[in-house]
């Protein structure tokens, strides 16, 4: 049976700098509807058997790490770079520092690989106007393995946005699809504060400013708090859930939202069709890109169908959805120009 499990691959507990225990951090998603959670504490060794003693029921607990290192980028800045790698266990030690972010880049995504887990890029545009962003398609144009690239990340310091001098990371994405590479789109929360009063119940800043006068605005400027960014995972099965949901994400199987769900999804050789959910009587809007971000075909409404043409721009066709107040679905690529479409050591 065919059903689509809702995660967060991107999480901070007491192992290295989160205010919430793993088990803990569990709860909380599980009490917001999530299925499963990644662990990616900084630098961390996070075999989920020693952390978790008492598992829930139907809550699937997943290994990770965010190992990160710092180079000199195009502004002479101290630029982090940070990478996620799901599924992760075991003894890695990474450079701290980098003369050539892709290669160090690439040494790292080469680790992951071996050691069986997922490897996300972060964050491309962290920092802000005092340091500047960290990097983008200028090196990871240079860096030839799939990944995982978070183009929505809920904290501080994603600026996923850009602004009038830095490109959106949904450009970057693009720039990198263009260019002929595997990488598949996800929105995480990177969440490091777990407790106040429960920020995430309720997403309308009126409603919780009250309860929370002094720390709210300062924390929801923050992000980094559970409920923001998600991904939806699709999955054939009730058995093994850890093994499916790590290679659904190795094959694309997945959308990633910040509130909008698809009521159907599907892919064939000729054509996409998509059922997006209403909520709260917004209007959904569902546009259809191809090369370079081109918008292809755009539909008000709850429904589409993409019949392809064979036109050049259709290299690569990806889906976002998005509604009036802001919720928005992005779909993975797909590919017409017979690259590779999973997430391995190719
Ligand atoms: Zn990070
Ligand atoms: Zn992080």
């Amino acid at each position: 049976m065919v059903k689509y499990l809702k995660g967060s691959l991107h999480n901070h507990t007491t192992c290295s700098d989160g205010q919430a225990s793993p088990e803990e951090a569990a709860k909380i998603y599980k009490s917001l509807g999530y299925d499963f959670i990644i662990y990616t504490d900084h630098d961390t060794n996070f075999p989920v058997e020693e952390y978790i003693k008492e598992p829930m029921e139907d809550f699937t607990y997943i290994s990770g790490a965010e190992f990160g290192f710092r180079f000199k980028n195009h502004f002479n800045n101290n630029a982090d770079v940070h990478l996620c790698g799901i599924g992760y266990v075991g003894d890695y030690i990474p450079p701290r520092e980098s003369s050539f972010a892709y290669e160090t880049i690439s040494q790292i995504i080469r680790e992951y690989y071996r050691l069986g887990a997922i490897p996300q890029v972060n964050h491309p545009n962290w920092g802000g106007s005092r340091r500047g962003y960290s990097f983008n398609y200028t090196e990871l144009l240079n860096v030839n393995y799939p990944y995982l690239l978070e183009i929505v990340n809920y904290s501080d310091g994603g600026h996923n946005e850009g602004n009038e001098a830095f490109e959106s990371v949904e450009y970057i994405w693009d720039v990198l699809l263009s260019n002929g590479k595997t990488v598949y789109g996800t929105m995480t929360d990177d969440t490091h504060i777990y407790f106040g009063k429960k920020p995430w119940i309720e997403n309308s800043f009126s409603d919780i400013v009250d309860q929370w006068a002094n720390d709210a605005r300062e924390i929801l400027r923050k992000g980094h708090t559970p409920g923001n960014g998600f991904v939806m995972v699709k999955v054939d099965t009730d058995n093994n859930l850890k093994d499916n949901i790590l290679s659904s994400l190795r094959c694309g199987d997945f959308y990633a939202s910040n509130g909008l769900y698809a009521d159907f999804y599907e892919v064939r050789d000729k054509y996409i069709k998509i059922k997006v959910k209403p909520q709260n009587g917004e209007n959904n809007r569902i546009i259809f890109k191809g090369r370079m971000g081109l918008p292809l075909k755009i539909v008000d409404g709850d429904e589409a169908v993409y019949e392809f043409t064979g036109s050049p721009d259709e290299q690569y066709i990806r889906v976002k959805a998005i509604n009036g107040a802001g919720k928005c679905a992005l779909f993975q690529p797909v590919f017409n120009d017979g690259r590779n479409k999973l997430l391995i050591n190719k």
